[in-house]
Formats: C-alpha cells, sequence, structure tokens
C-alpha cells in the first residue's frame, strides 16, 4: 500500500510508524515500572442474578493510573503487555490484588461472592497455571469458590489439549471459570463439549445492539439456548439499559454485568453496595 502511494508517502508512512512504535516502546517501558510503582489498581463491576436480582459476584478490571499519562485505559496496554510479555507479572499481581480483595471481605464478613480475573492466554501457557493458582489461593488464604477465571476464546484456540487439562484440574480445584467475549472468537464450537466452563459470557458486542438488529437478537437467544442445552449457566456483559435487562430476563439468561447495574466501582464503593443489599429492580 505504501509502495502505491508512492516516494514521498512513503516516508511520510514510515516516519508516522516510528512515532506510533516509539509511543509503544515508551509504554512499555512505563508499564515496566507500573506495578512496583503502585500505579495499578483494580476495580469491581457486580454481576447480578436475573431470578432474584441479587449481586453474585464481580468482575476485576485493571486500572492503570500513570503520574503524567494520566489513566490509561486497558483497551491502550493490555495488548502492549500481551505484546511484551509483561502481561505474566502484570497478571500475577492482579491475581494476588484481586484474591486479597477477596480474603478482606469475607473477614469483613460480607456475604460469600465470587471474584472474577481476566487470565490472558500468555499467562495460560507459559507456566504452569494449576500451580500457579493453587499458591496463590493458599497464600491468601480463600476458598477456591471464591475465584473466578474469565478465559477468551483465543486462548482456547491455541493449545486445546494443554487448556483442556488445565481446565480439568482448576475445575477439581474448584475454582469457576468462564469463557469472556463469547461469539467474537472465531473458534470452534466443538471445545465446548470438552470444556467443563461454568458460564459463557455472551460478548458486549451482541447486547449492545440486540433490540435494534435482529440478527444480534438472534445471536444472543442462540448462545443462551446453546449455553442452556450444554449445562452451562449464561452470562451478559454490557447490560445498559433497563430494555436490554426485560430482554435477557425474558429470553432465560441467568445473569447479567453492566453499567445498567453499576459501572465498575473502587474496593469500598462495592462492598457498601453488597452490604445494602442493592438489587436489581424487577
Ligand atoms: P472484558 O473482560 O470483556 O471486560 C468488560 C469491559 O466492558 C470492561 O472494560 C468494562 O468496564 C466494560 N463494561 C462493563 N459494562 C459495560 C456497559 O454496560 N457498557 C459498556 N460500553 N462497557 C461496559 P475495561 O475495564 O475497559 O476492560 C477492557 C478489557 O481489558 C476487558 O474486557 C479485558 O479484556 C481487559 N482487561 C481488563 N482488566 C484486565 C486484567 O486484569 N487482565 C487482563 N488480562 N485483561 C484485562
Ligand atoms: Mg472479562
Ligand atoms: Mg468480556
Ligand atoms: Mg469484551
Amino acid at each position: 500500500r505504501a509502495k502505491e502511494l508512492g516516494r514521498s508517502n512513503y516516508q511520510f508512512f514510515t516516519c508516522e510508524m516510528s512515532e506510533r512504535t516509539q509511543q509503544r516502546v515508551e509504554l512499555e517501558t512505563r508499564l515496566r515500572g507500573a506495578a512496583a510503582a503502585g500505579q495499578l489498581r483494580l476495580v469491581y463491576q457486580p454481576k447480578v442474578s436475573l431470578d432474584d436480582g441479587r449481586i453474585i459476584g464481580c468482575e476485576a478490571l485493571l486500572r492503570w493510573h500513570h503520574p503524567e499519562l494520566g489513566l490509561v485505559p486497558p483497551g491502550h496496554f493490555i495488548p502492549i503487555a500481551e505484546e511484551s510479555g509483561l502481561i505474566v507479572a502484570i497478571g500475577d499481581w492482579v491475581l494476588r490484588a484481586a484474591c486479597a480483595q477477596a480474603r478482606a471481605w469475607m473477614d469483613a464478613g460480607l456475604p460469600p461472592i465470587c471474584v472474577a480475573v481476566n487470565v490472558s492466554a500468555l499467562q495460560f501457557l507459559q507456566q504452569d497455571v494449576v500451580a500457579w493458582v493453587t499458591r496463590i489461593l493458599e497464600e491468601v488464604g480463600i476458598p477456591p469458590g471464591w475465584l473466578e477465571l474469565e478465559l477468551t476464546e483465543s486462548l482456547i484456540a491455541q493449545d486445546i489439549e494443554k487448556v483442556t487439562i488445565a481446565i480439568d484440574q482448576l475445575k477439581g480445584l474448584g475454582v469457576k471459570l468462564s469463557i469472556d467475549d463469547f461469539g467474537i472468537g472465531y473458534s470452534s464450537l466443538s471445545y465446548l463439549k470438552r470444556f467443563r466452563v461454568d458460564t459463557l459470557k455472551i460478548d458486549q458486542s451482541f447486547v449492545r445492539n440486540m433490540l435494534v438488529e435482529a440478527e444480534d437478537s438472534t445471536i444472543v437467544r442462540a448462545v443462551i439456548s446453546l449455553a442452556h442445552n450444554l449445562n452451562f449457566r449464561v452470562i451478559a456483559e454490557g447490560v445498559e439499559t433497563e430494555q436490554h435487562c426485560h430482554f435477557l430476563r425474558a429470553h432465560g439468561c441467568d445473569e447479567i454485568q453492566g453499567y445498567y447495574f453499576s459501572r465498575p466501582v473502587t474496593a469500598p464503593e462495592f462492598e457498601a453496595m453488597h452490604r445494602q443489599g442493592k438489587r436489581l429492580s424487577a
């Protein structure tokens, strides 16, 4: 493409490219020190049951507060963390921090909930994931049922054999598992019959348009019935309105997560919400 544009444009193109590369390298350097510098935080977004409207858990979402750059969105730094391999160390920090928070909630007498953590493919494949999770659960001292790992289809596609074994072992520990962003992974559905995960999480891109696009509506309903027929629970993410909520309840979705109930909030805010018994209105 650059060649077609001629010499001057080509130079412009490479110049712009290297600028972007340089920005990436800078961001990567800053990200490398972020955990040690105390710039990483977790926020928690409630997951709510559509049966009784109660909070059943939350998803831990990573936030990077850089003193000069401000709040860097995960969409900007997670891909860099993955490409550079930094995600393994960052993911370790995330799992520890989320489990420590769960422990603090447990000690504070909060009713049991499940804290979900996003795990990237690299973290899952580059290390003994079962040993890693076991060690952290023991160190922090929480029951495995308090922890859920959200995996993506892209992970599963990488090494089905290895991932199947790890999933079985994690299930054996008592950890909950879910497939995040379900439906956008371009992967074959055949893995679903071998994976003993608990929950499918319908990707928010389908939820966003399900009331206006017939195709998205069809996909959402199909995923709900697919999940139930395979004995999985199903949660919809990106639920922003009461109408979304009604549609999902009418079609038998089990749980929701999204701005309609709550944005991701700090740990004390989540704790207060859970203590006060905040519920989804019927
Ligand atoms: P995800 O795991 O699919 O998380 C859901 C994303 O949707 C979050 O974005 C959340 O804030 C956002 N969201 C929740 N409800 C709504 C809603 O009603 N409407 C809209 N428009 N968005 C909603 P966030 O926090 O920016 O994270 C983006 C992605 O970054 C996550 O997608 C996940 O893939 C990745 N990520 C975040 N934290 C971590 C982490 O600790 N480790 C890894 N490996 N990835 C993470
Ligand atoms: Mg997730
Ligand atoms: Mg998701
Ligand atoms: Mg998503």
